[in-house]
């Protein structure tokens, strides 16, 4: 343990940290990764979700952890499956044309979000090619990053632009991403999200491929009766057969100040009515509050307007209509790498997450 300062890549004292600590999971890996990037803080993480059923790096983590080193130039220690103790000392981001493929279903759109903030940052555009799962449970699909999460990076000053080449389901993966990050001219801008805005329209798609069509009929047809929703705002997908089988079951709000996407997914234990319904519950409960975002979208913003506070000098604000464990433990590892603080705010109607300058 005395070796803590020891690795050459960098003269800074390693952040360290424990991959157990609140919702413990893979997301303490990945935002430190990124912010060490991001702040060259060489990172000694312990302890790795060690509270999980398979707890250490899984392939899915260690596609994130051998991505940021290859943007950075990292020397890393203990990048192994199931390892639960990595030392990752980045050298300077660099700009460039990646490519990273995850061999499992594991989300591929994990792995973008481990290089995201370090890419946004850099000198150059780049464009990142990526393989693997592109619609995973307890990931962001790729519709939410391309329609609720890329035009809040898009508001900061930078573009982030998505394309799908392929959809990716579990267990076969195989989708495909390509993704375009081009930094901010100057520092991103900060800016307030406290406010939905009057409701433009809202639609669902149902994908469904490699199954058989009675199941997005009903998912679409449960979904529509539940939310009021008909006609145009039921879609079936376009996915290819040959992407499946999987299924994914995305609703789209678009208001007047920002965009949300939830989805539910199928599985075999469930009827296509469970997942519809699944999905209802979320549109409710988003819906009965009077927030900006729902609770996936407030972890990775957090993030977002983590790094423009820090970089324009300036406070930031959104409300969400649940802080989660999830939300809270991701602010923690942030103000660990960055001098900011969160201030967060509780409320039935709607919770504020503060950013501000430590
Ligand atoms: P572990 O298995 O250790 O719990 P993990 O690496 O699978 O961890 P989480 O720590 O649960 O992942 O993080 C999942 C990430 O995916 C979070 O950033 C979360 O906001 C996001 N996410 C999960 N579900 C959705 C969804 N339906 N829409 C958008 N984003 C989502």
């Amino acid at each position: 343990k005395n070796n803590k300062t020891t690795m050459t890549n960098s003269e800074e004292k390693a952040i360290e940290l424990d991959g157990s600590q609140g919702e413990g999971g893979g997301q303490i890996l990945r935002t430190s990764l990124a912010l060490s990037v991001v702040t060259g803080q060489p990172l000694a993480i312990e302890k790795i979700r060690a509270g999980r059923a398979k707890p250490g790096l899984m392939r899915q983590h260690l596609a994130c952890v051998k991505a940021a080193a290859e943007i950075s130039g990292a020397q890393v220690e203990g990048a192994e499956l199931g390892s639960q103790s990595l030392r990752f000392a980045p050298g300077p981001v660099r700009a460039g044309d990646y490519r990273f493929a995850i061999a499992s279903a594991g989300s591929c759109m994990l792995v973008l979000q481990t290089v995201l903030p370090p890419l946004l940052l850099a000198g150059a555009p780049s464009t990142v090619h990526l393989t693997g799962g592109t619609h995973n449970p307890m990931a962001p699909p790729f519709h939410f990053l391309e329609r609720a999460f890329a035009p809040l990076v898009r508001r900061l000053g930078a573009d982030l632009q998505l394309m799908l080449r392929r959809c990716g389901f579990y267990p076969a993966g195989g989708g495909e991403v390509e993704a375009t990050i081009v930094p901010a001219v100057g520092a991103l801008q900060p800016f307030d999200l406290m406010a939905r805005g009057a409701q433009q329209s809202a639609h669902a798609e149902c994908l469904a491929p490699g199954l058989p069509r009675h199941v997005p009929t009903r998912e679409l047809d449960t979904l529509g009766t539940a939310m009021g929703w008909s006609g145009e705002q039921l879609r079936f997908g376009t996915a290819r057969q040959n992407e499946g089988p999987g299924n994914a079951l995305i609703a789209t709000l678009a208001y007047e100040h920002v965009t949300e996407v939830f989805t539910a997914f199928g599985e075999k234990t469930l009827s296509a009515e469970q997942v519809a319904h699944g999905l209802v519950k979320e549109l409710r409960a988003f819906q009965k509050s009077e927030a900006a975002v729902g609770p996936h979208l407030a972890d990775q913003l957090a993030l977002l307007l983590a790094l423009a506070v820090w970089q324009g000098r300036k406070t930031a604000a959104f409300t969400c209509s649940e802080v989660t464990e999830h939300t809270r433990t991701n602010c923690a590892v942030i103000e660990r790498f960055l001098p900011v603080r969160f201030t967060i705010t509780e409320s039935r109607a709607a919770s504020t997450v503060q950013v501000s300058l430590a």
